[in-house]
């Protein structure tokens, strides 16, 4: 992916923080902190289901579902959390429950 330009980074943020439906279907917004706006988004140390904001701290969810292949982005509402996981919940219904089989 290309790296975002401050431009579209801003409008993708502007438009995400007021509605956070789709965020999941949006590559981009793998690398744009909805918090505090900056793209310097990392990889969270030894989880692989979670990104970081260098920027603010803030970590989110995002990764991919392992049945369906959707993404699964935590700040999407379509991705409710699961009490007994604390994973999400991708919207074709699994969550980190069906894989500790
Ligand atoms: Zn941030
Ligand atoms: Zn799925
Ligand atoms: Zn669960």
């Amino acid at each position: 992916m290309e790296p975002l330009d401050k431009d579209t980074a801003g409008k993708l943020f502007k438009h995400y923080r007021k509605n956070r439906d789709g965020i999941r279907n949006k590559p981009e917004m793998a690398s744009i902190c909805l918090i505090c706006g900056s793209i310097h988004v990392i990889p969270q140390n030894g989880d692989d289901h979670m990104l970081v904001c260098r920027n603010c701290g803030f970590p989110f969810y995002r990764y991919e579902c392992k049945v369906c292949g959707e993404t699964i982005d935590g700040r999407d509402p379509q991705n409710p959390g699961c009490r007994q996981c604390g994973w999400r919940i991708c919207t074709c219904g699994v969550c980190g429950c069906n894989n500790v089989a």
